[in-house]
C-alpha cells in the first residue's frame, strides 16, 4: 500500500508539499487548526483538526501516517519523541527538531562539527549587565536573538550602541533566553537546499537571497555575481552543515557571504524553506518532491536537483491593509510573460505576513530581471 505522509502545521510550505504530493497521488494527513492553507489543498488524506503543539492530536496524526514531518520546527519534539518510541516514523529525527529550535543549541551543534558560524555567546540572563559583557567580546554593532520560536526576524533586535541596551532586551522580552551574535558585515546572503534521504546528502544550487526588515524578500538563483567556485563551496559547506543532524529530508541552510569571499552558516531550518520555492519552477524536482523522495525513500538523484533555467522569487508580504497584497498580483496578471503566482489561502494579511509569492524563470538572468523588476518597482511605491 501507499505510504501517507502525516505533517505537523498546515502554512504554505505544508501546502507546496500537499501540492507535490497531488501529482504524486501520495496521501498527505495535515495537522493544523481549522480550514490551513495545506487542507485547502488535499483530499487525498485524513486531516487532523487541531494545534501541531497539542500531544492527543500529534499522536492522532501519527495514527493515521506512515511518516510523520513538519513544515514548522516549533513543535513539541517531546511528544515526537513519545511516538517515535512506539514506533512511528518520524523525520527528520526528533533530535533534529530539538536542536535546530533552539538556535544557540543548532550553533553549538555546527561549532562542534567545525562548520564556520558567526561568533555567539549566550546571555545567563536578560540583564544589561549580560549584554554589556556580550559587546565587550563581540564588539558593537552586534545582533541579539532570541533561542526560540524565531522566524522572520520577530526574536532579532539590531543592537548598534549601548543606548539599544534596554530597549533590545525589553522588546525581545525578559522571559525569552537569549544570546548575543557578533555582527557579520555579509556582502550577500545566500542559501543552498539540503536534501538529506537514507544514503547520502545532495544540495540544490545556491540562492541569492534578499532580506528586508529581517524578512526574505526576494531570491535570484544562480546568486547573481557569484562564481563556480562560491557556489560549489556554499553547497559543500551546506551539506557538510546539514551532515551534522541526523534523519531524513529537506533542510534550508542560510549564509553569510563575508569579505574575502567567506561563508558563514547563519541557521538551519529542517524543513522546506521560503528560499526554495524557486525550485517548484526552475529544477526537474522541486524542493517539497525532494522531501517527499527523502522521507518515502524514493528515487532521488543530483542531476534531478540542477537549475533548468535562471530564477525569481519575489515575496507577496502582507501591506497596509488586509488585501493590499493583492495589488501587485493585479500588476504580475498584466504582464505579457506573467510570473507563476501562489497564493496561500491565508485570509486576511497583517503587515509582512507571507501571503503568496511570484516566480519568473527565463532563459537568462536579465531577462528574468527585465520580467520582475516592474513588480519590484511597484512593491517598493507601495511600501514608500
Ligand atoms: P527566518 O525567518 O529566516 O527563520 P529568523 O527570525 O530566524 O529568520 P535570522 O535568520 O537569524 O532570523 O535573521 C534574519 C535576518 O537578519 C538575516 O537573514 C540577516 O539579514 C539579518 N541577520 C541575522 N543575523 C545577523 C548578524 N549576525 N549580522 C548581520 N545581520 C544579521
Ligand atoms: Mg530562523
Ligand atoms: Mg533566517
Amino acid at each position: 500500500m501507499e505510504k501517507r505522509v502525516g505533517v505537523l502545521g498546515g502554512g504554505q510550505l505544508g501546502a507546496m508539499l500537499a501540492e507535490a504530493a497531488n501529482l504524486l497521488r501520495i496521501p498527505v494527513n495535515i495537522l493544523d487548526v481549522g480550514h490551513s492553507s495545506a487542507k485547502q489543498i488535499t483530499h487525498l488524506g485524513t486531516h487532523i483538526e487541531g494545534s501541531f503543539k497539542d500531544p492527543e492530536a500529534i499522536k492522532k496524526l501519527a495514527a493515521c501516517s506512515d511518516v510523520v514531518t513538519v513544515e514548522i520546527e516549533h513543535v513539541d519534539t517531546h511528544i515526537l519523541e513519545e511516538i517515535a518510541a512506539a514506533g512511528a516514523d518520524v523525520q527528520p529525527h526528533w533530535k533534529t527538531l530539538r536542536t535546530i529550535q533552539d538556535k544557540y543549541e543548532q550553533k553549538l551543534c555546527l561549532i562542534n562539527d567545525d562548520v564556520a558560524t558567526a561568533r555567539s555567546v549566550s546571555l545567563k540572563n536578560a540583564a544589561v549587565a549580560d549584554l554589556e559583557g556580550a559587546a565587550g567580546s563581540l564588539g558593537l554593532p552586534l545582533m541579539l536573538k532570541s533561542r526560540r520560536e524565531a522566524y522572520d526576524g520577530r526574536g532579532n533586535f539590531a543592537v548598534q550602541s549601548k543606548d539599544d541596551f534596554r530597549p533590545a532586551l525589553e522588546a525581545l522580552g525578559g522571559d525569552r533566553e537569549l544570546y548575543a551574535e557578533k555582527w557579520a558585515n555579509f556582502t550577500m546572503e545566500l542559501a543552498v537546499m539540503v536534501v538529506k534521504t537514507k544514503d547520502t546528502v545532495l544540495s540544490f544550487p545556491t540562492t541569492e537571497t534578499v532580506h528586508e526588515n529581517s524578512i526574505c524578500k526576494l531570491t535570484y538563483t544562480p546568486a547573481r555575481g557569484v562564481s563556480k567556485t562560491i557556489d560549489q563551496q556554499a553547497q559543500a559547506l551546506a551539506r557538510k552543515a546539514v551532515a551534522c543532524f541526523a534523519g531524513k529530508g529537506v533542510f534550508g541552510v542560510e549564509m553569510f557571504l563575508v569579505e574575502g569571499d567567506k561563508l558563514l552558516v547563519n541557521e538551519i531550518a529542517p524543513r522546506p524553506h521560503n528560499s526554495g520555492h524557486y525550485t517548484i519552477e526552475a529544477c526537474p524536482v522541486s524542493q517539497y518532491e525532494a522531501h517527499l523522495s527523502a522521507i518515502l525513500d524514493l528515487p532521488l538523484h543530483q542531476e534531478s536537483l540542477r537549475l533548468n533555467q535562471p530564477a525569481i522569487m519575489l515575496n507577496i508580504l502582507g501591506g497596509e491593509t488586509e488585501d493590499s497584497h493583492m495589488k501587485v498580483v493585479e500588476e504580475a496578471m498584466k504582464l505579457a510573460v506573467r510570473p507563476k503566482i501562489h497564493l496561500y489561502g491565508k485570509g486576511k494579511a497583517r503587515k509582512g505576513r507571507k501571503m503568496g509569492h511570484l516566480t519568473v524563470t527565463a532563459a537568462t538572468m536579465r531577462e528574468a530581471e527585465e520580467i520582475m523588476q516592474p513588480l519590484i518597482d511597484f512593491v517598493d511605491t507601495q511600501n514608500g
